[in-house]
């Protein structure tokens, strides 16, 4: 059994049970994950996350990456193994001339839009700043600006890789363009990465939000026509739907750029209904990406279930409008399309090019003698709108297992990664992830 003097030197920290720091170290997003690494290594560089791949196969020790902690499954940590911290990997360099942005493996995207902002650019990111760019590109990233420029991984022009043989590798289109197919949706199950290269988009920094909260009993003809209008509607609009349990319906949608755009839609939105109350709210694009920071804090105990889903008929917008479970927090459905549909579904391993909208049920909650009870709402909810169903986002799956993880690619694509899987990790180094096993 290694302890940490058997360790190769580190230019970060390496810290141990009963260290300060260590557990604050091993605490994610998801408040009921509770595991405990033998050694918590927190790379300074692709150096240190070299030592520590190699140092861990060395030793047998069950790998873990830790980007910003966001997997609800809390795939970042490894009970009794060694965890890559990436937290001392966090810098953005944004180059405006060339428009690209140079940002290590553990950043989170409150940094990448802090640094790129300030020359009008920016690039597809989460809805929430305290999100890690690591898990959320390398399974696709879903954002208010993916209808205009696609999801993250689609604007991801090279990798710095370390492989399962400890190895610094690019991945660009024309350097192992195997990988770099893997790696825009495959998540991190073929190596860690230090550097994403990132094309950024002259985007302005204004934004817009535009809601209407509707009584979810007599809402069923404004659903339907905004669900109707999401995905030809202009995109720098992303439509959506959000229902409270127990609270109102909200039909509304986000805007990027000049909200002077944004005014016909607004009108389409009024002409829902009389809405119990209405918001039309020019914000900057910065507050846009951090405005679900708070409900979304770390520390609470989480579940979701999540569809993507194709065709909703009454039947299925009725599914949605029936969730008045109080157990579970929310449910919502999201407008995909834009230019998230015009990449070629073999373009990358994300294929879910064709979703009209990622609906999402979801809890948060404290006492875990609730979690049998949450978890059992969240699954009967969101099996209402199975029949509607044409996969799932790699990244909001939770404790789907191999079942889940073949969803979220479907045959041909599953059996690709596979291929590039046994050429980069044929040992499933990089197995605490939705895993796709070796073939
Ligand atoms: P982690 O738990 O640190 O990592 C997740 C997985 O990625 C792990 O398997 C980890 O090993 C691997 N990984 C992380 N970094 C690296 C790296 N540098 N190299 C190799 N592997 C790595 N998704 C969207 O698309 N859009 C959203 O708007 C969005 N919003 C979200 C909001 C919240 C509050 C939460 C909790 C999640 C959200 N997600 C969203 C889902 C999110 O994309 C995933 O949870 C993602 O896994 C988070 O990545 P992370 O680095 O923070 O998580």
């Amino acid at each position: 059994m290694p302890q940490a003097r058997v360790l190769p030197a580190f230019d970060g920290d390496v810290l141990v049970p009963g260290d300060p720091g260590y557990d604050e170290a091993r605490a994610v997003w998801n408040g009921a994950i509770d595991r405990r690494p033998r050694y918590v290594v927190r790379c300074a560089g692709a150096d240190d996350v070299q030592r520590a791949v190699r140092v861990a196969r060395e030793h047998g020790l069950t790998l873990g990456v830790r980007g910003g902690g966001h997997s609800a499954a809390g795939w970042a940590v490894p009970d009794d193994g060694l965890m890559i911290d990436l937290s001392g990997m966090r810098e953005v360099a944004v180059d405006p001339a060339a428009r690209t942005a140079q940002v290590q493996g553990g950043a989170l995207l409150g940094s990448l839009d802090a640094a790129t902002q300030p020359f009008g650019l920016a690039t597809t990111a989460g809805i929430v700043s305290h999100t890690g760019i690591g898990g959320l590109a390398l399974g696709g990233g879903m954002g208010w600006l993916a209808r205009q420029v696609g999801l993250t991984c689609d604007n991801v022009c090279g990798f710095e890789v370390v492989t399962a043989e400890g190895e610094v590798v690019r991945a660009t289109a024309d350097e192992n363009p195997d990988l770099f197919w893997g790696l825009r949706g495959g998540g991190g199950n073929f190596g860690v990465v230090t550097r994403f290269d990132l094309t950024l988009h002259d985007v302005g920094t204004q934004a817009l939000v535009a809601e209407v909260d509707l009584d979810p009993e007599h809402a069923l003809d404004a659903l339907r026509t905004w669900v109707a209008r999401a995905s030809d509607a202009p995109r720098p609009a992303t439509l959506y739907a959000d229902l409270v349990a127990g609270g109102a319906l909200t039909l509304g949608f986000s805007w990027v750029g000049d909200p002077a755009g944004a005014e016909g839609l607004v009108a389409e939105l009024d002409r829902l209904g009389t809405p119990l109350a209405r918001r039309v709210e020019p914000r900057s694009y910065l507050e846009l990406q951090s405005q679900s920071d708070v409900p979304t804090a770390h520390g609470f105990r989480r579940y979701a279930k999540s569809h993507y889903v194709r065709g909703l008929t009454d039947a299925a917008l009725e599914a949605f409008l029936a969730h008045v479970d109080a157990r579970v927090g929310a449910a919502s459905l999201v407008a995909y399309g834009g230019a998230i549909a015009d990449v070629d579904p073999d373009a990358t391993a994300f294929v879910h090019r064709d979703v009209e909208f990622e609906y999402d049920v979801g809890a948060r909650w404290e006492d875990p003698a609730d979690d049998e009870a949450v978890v059992a709402s969240c699954r009967r909810l969101a099996s209402g709108l199975e029949p509607w169903s044409t996969g799932v986002y790699v990244n909001a799956l939770a404790d789907e297992g191999a079942a889940g993880v073949r969803r979220a690619y479907g045959d041909g694509t599953y059996a690709r990664l596979r291929q590039v899987k046994a050429a980069w990790d044929p040992e499933n180094v990089f197995r605490l992830n939705q895993n796709i096993p070796p073939a």
